[in-house]
Order: structure tokens, then C-alpha cells, then sequence
């Protein structure tokens, strides 16, 4: 089965713990802290993989976790960090984060993308070695991974798709101007696949064509098997509109020219404005009056027409020339960017669950569920601070603290922030 959309779970590792030892050696009384840092928790990292072609495989696995960091250990060896979790997909796949539906990655080119980053290892109690605190006897522990519920989408790559009713000879045009090798059958919906095929026009020059499966009425609602293939067409630089202008199966070509654009609409506005060429199939089924009629229509309406065989190759050449000309000087692929995690307002920020531990002095504050906002804060920009000050307020870490007996001038510690405190 053609499975193009799926939900996981991914969660990348947390950070080793920070150790706490002290430098041990004969005939000294007391050496120093010499605990090290923890290791870098694994990052999840998505690469496209060519010989994937639909998502079914996450059907069966969706959780996914990179390992932890490795703790630090005394004589200041700091941990180890994790390996990655690379999970593979298909070229085209969009991870959008499940609650939102914000995209944190198109995973379309050669390069990984790291969705979800490894935490930070912990410090190791050097680190809080000062002149009045020589032996510090607690280290920090590793910060948590990231992790996220993710939708995957496949959204195929290519510059040309071929939409039409079922059995008007999609596949076929595809099968004989590429290695492509389709089912081809004198049924409906014998095509469940959308299936990629590259088209060598010359030693330098191709392009990827689509055959996109049946769009049937009722589609764009959501009714029958086309809906699911709709997205697929939401990437192609350049729709071939495929027509049995012969009508061999009781239909009326007119009218399965308009059906098709209204469902393309209905999906997405912004599919009824893509450039279009029309491929009138079956001409040998009809006679040259009928296919005349259907240019006019057609070319009335501004779309350019070609009149084809696909069973036998006929006229094929100059419909593939056509689109090679356009391609030329359409736009590439579109590529989805990164949306940005946007702040969300102080108010949003309800009370959090905080934890306080002192250790020496130091107020180590854990709350986890701030980590996000946390990681966004840029300190070099004043709005940035104020609002990470408001933050601490509304979330309950101000209060947290003072709870635990804070002072003016004692150290905060917040993952990898320390600040002194002040009223
Ligand atoms: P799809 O559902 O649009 O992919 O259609 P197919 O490519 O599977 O073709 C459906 C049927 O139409 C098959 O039996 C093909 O052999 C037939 N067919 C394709 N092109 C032509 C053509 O130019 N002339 C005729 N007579 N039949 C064709
Ligand atoms: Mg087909």
C-alpha cells in the first residue's frame, strides 16, 4: 500500500551527567575537583533516501529515540557524545511538528538535516570550583533532547505531473518517454503509486515527470482514492492535463477537463494557476473532427494542446519538446524553508513545574518544560532578556527560588545560564 503520510515520535538523547571526583593520588591530603563533563546526547537526523519511495515502513516503528550522552567520570574525563539517529525517507518528505503543524524540515536534497538536536552533557564540578568553594561536590546533570510528535508528508519532487481522469492512458505517456514501469491496465485505479519517472531529452537535459493517480470526482472533498495523491501535484512546476479526447468510455472530454481543473482548485487554489499542457490521448479512437473541436476548447481557454498516442509513441516528441521549453523557463522545485518557533506570549506561559536544588550556594533550577523557550533566548538583545525575565516570573522559577531561601548575589543556575540573583 502507498502510505505518504505518517506520525512519529522522535526524541533525541539526553546529555551525560556532569561527575563529581576529586584528583586522588598517594601522600595528598586533597586534591582538586576533577570530575568531567557529560557527552552530547544523540541528535535525530533525517537524510532522503532515493530507494524509498512511500513512508509505509512507519507504519510498523514509530518511536524513535537517539542515545544518551555518556556520564563524565573522575580524572576530568568528560563522556563520550552519542551517535546520531538517522532515520531514512523518501526524498520530498516534509516533518512538521504534530500540534502546530510548523515545518521543521524539507528533507529534499543530498544533505541530513538534524530535526531534533541532543542535549547538552552536564559540567563536571570544576566547573563550580571558585576561591571560597574548593570542593565542589555536585556537578550538573545532562540537559534533555529535544523531542517532538512529528507529521511526515511525502511530497513528491518533480517538474512535471501528469493529472487526468483514471484509464485515459496517464501511465501509459510515462512508461514510453521513461524507464519508468508502471502498471498498466484497461481498468480504474489500476495506479495506486504515484510514479517518478526521469525523461532524458539529451545528453545533458531531463526532467522528472509524475504520474499522479486518478483524480475522480469528488476528490478535492476528501471522497475516493484521489484526495490522497492531491499533495503530490502541489510541487510540480507544470501539470499535463491528460484527456481521452476520443470519449471511448461514454464520457465527454469537455466535461472531464472541467471536472479535473474544479478538483485541483478545490484542493488548492494555487493549483488551478499553474502552468498547464493539455495531451489529448486516444486519437486513434476518434475522428479529426472531434479532436479539432477539443483544441478549440482548449485553446480558448489559453492552454496550449497536443493531440497525442501514447500506446504507440505518436506525437509524443513535440507534447515533450513543449514542456522542456516551458520548464525552461518556469521557476525550480519549490522547497519548503524551516518555519522559526515563534515566542509565545508571557501570558501563555502558565505556572511551570520547577525544581529548586542548592548546593553550595548554587540554586540549580530544572524546568524542563521551559527548555524550548529557554534554547530561543538570545542574550545579546535587550527585548530578548525582558522577555526571559518575564518568563522566569510568570513560569514560577522567581518564586521557586525565593521558596528555597534565595539571596541577593547567590548564583542561579539554569541550564546554560547562570546569573546572579537580584530582587
Ligand atoms: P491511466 O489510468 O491514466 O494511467 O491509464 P493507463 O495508462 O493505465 O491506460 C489505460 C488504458 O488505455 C490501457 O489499456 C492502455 O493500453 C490504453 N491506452 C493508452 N494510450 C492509448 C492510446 O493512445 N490509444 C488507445 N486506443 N488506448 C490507449
Ligand atoms: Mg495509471
Amino acid at each position: 500500500m502507498f502510505v505518504d503520510i505518517a506520525k512519529i515520535f522522535i526524541k533525541a538523547g539526553d546529555g551525560g551527567d556532569g561527575a563529581v571526583a576529586f584528583h586522588r593520588e598517594k601522600y595528598v591530603a586533597s586534591g582538586g575537583p576533577d570530575g568531567g563533563d557529560g557527552g552530547r546526547g544523540g541528535n535525530i537526523v533525517f537524510v532522503a533516501d532515493d530507494n524509498l519511495s512511500t513512508l509505509a515502513d512507519f507504519r510498523y516503528k514509530r518511536k524513535y529515540v537517539a542515545p544518551k550522552g555518556e556520564n563524565g567520570r573522575g580524572g576530568r574525563c568528560n563522556g563520550k557524545k552519542a551517535d546520531d539517529l538517522i532515520i531514512r525517507v523518501p526524498r520530498g518528505t516534509l516533518i512538521k511538528e504534530a500540534e502546530t503543524g510548523r515545518i521543521l524540515a524539507d528533507i529534499s536534497d543530498k544533505e541530513p538535516v538534524i530535526v531534533a538536536k541532543g542535549g547538552k552533557g552536564g559540567w563536571g564540578n570544576p566547573h563550580f570550583a571558585s576561591p571560597t568553594r574548593q570542593t565542589p561536590r555536585f556537578a550538573k546533570p545532562g540537559q534533555p533532547g529535544e523531542q517532538y510528535e512529528v507529521q511526515l508528508e511525502l511530497k513528491l519532487l518533480a517538474d512535471v505531473g501528469i493529472v487526468g481522469f483514471p484509464n485515459v492512458g496517464k501511465s501509459t505517456l510515462i512508461s514510453v518517454v521513461s524507464e519508468a514501469k508502471p502498471i498498466i491496465a484497461d481498468y480504474h485505479f489500476t495506479t495506486i503509486t504515484p510514479v517518478l519517472g526521469v525523461v532524458r531529452m539529451g545528453p545533458e537535459s531531463s526532467f522528472v515527470m509524475a504520474d499522479i493517480p486518478g483524480l475522480i470526482e469528488g476528490a478535492g472533498d476528501g471522497a475516493g482514492l484521489g484526495h490522497q495523491f492531491l499533495r503530490h501535484v502541489e510541487r510540480c512546476r507544470l501539470l499535463v492535463h491528460m484527456v481521452d479526447v476520443s470519449g471511448s468510455e461514454g464520457r465527454d472530454p469537455q466535461e472531464d477537463f472541467r471536472i479535473i481543473n474544479a478538483e485541483l482548485k478545490k484542493f488548492n487554489p494555487e493549483l488551478a494557476e499553474r502552468p498547464m499542457i493539455v495531451a489529448g490521448n486516444k486519437c486513434d479512437l476518434t475522428d479529426d473532427e472531434t479532436v479539432e473541436k477539443f483544441r478549440e476548447f482548449v485553446e480558448k481557454q489559453g492552454y496550449s494542446f497536443f493531440p497525442i498516442m501514447a500506446a504507440i509513441s505518436y506525437e509524443v516528441e513535440p507534447l515533450l519538446k513543449e514542456i522542456q521549453e516551458q520548464l525552461s523557463k518556469l521557476p525550480p522545485v519549490a522547497r519548503y524553508e524551516p518555519e522559526p518557533l515563534v515566542l509565545p506570549p508571557v501570558e501563555e506561559i502558565g505556572k511551570q513545574d520547577i525544581r529548586v536544588t542548592v548546593h553550595d550556594g548554587v540554586y540549580f533550577v530544572q524546568a524542563d518544560s521551559l527548555l524550548r523557550v529557554l534554547r530561543m533566548i538570545d542574550f545579546s538583545d535587550t527585548d530578548s532578556v525582558q522577555y526571559f525575565q518575564r518568563v522566569l516570573i510568570s513560569s514560577g522559577v522567581i518564586d521557586a527560588l525565593k521558596e528555597a531561601g534565595i539571596q541577593e548575589g547567590d548564583t542561579v543556575s539554569l541550564y546554560d545560564f547562570e546569573f546572579e540573583f537580584v530582587e
